[in-house]
């Protein structure tokens, strides 16, 4: 895949969140702190919910290691597909 297939896939930042979500919780999101599915997803950042119940705020990328990066999910996703598909590997200043 290229970067602009890849861009093809995922058009916005957005994309990549919700197919990671998809990935990581199905399709409901529990809130870590109360247990509820009552969650929204921000417009302003995409990366962060809101609990409609204890009105706290989450992540879902909390102890990954995108939690504090704010580098584009997608070229994240590509660097990991390069990584991952590389016969040889790749250096990281090669990436
Ligand atoms: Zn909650």
């Amino acid at each position: 895949m290229t970067f602009m297939g890849l861009l093809k896939k995922f058009p916005e930042e957005k994309d990549v969140v919700d197919y990671y979500v998809r990935v990581r919780y199905g399709n409901i999101v529990v809130c870590p702190h109360c247990g509820s599915i009552k969650v929204y997803q921000r417009n302003s950042n995409v990366k962060v919910f809101d609990c409609g119940d204890c009105h706290n705020t989450f992540s879902p990328f909390t102890s990954t290691i995108f939690e504090k990066s704010s580098t584009d999910l997608r070229k994240w996703m590509f660097a990991i597909h390069i990584f991952l598909n590389g016969k040889k590997g790749i250096s990281g200043l090669q990436l």
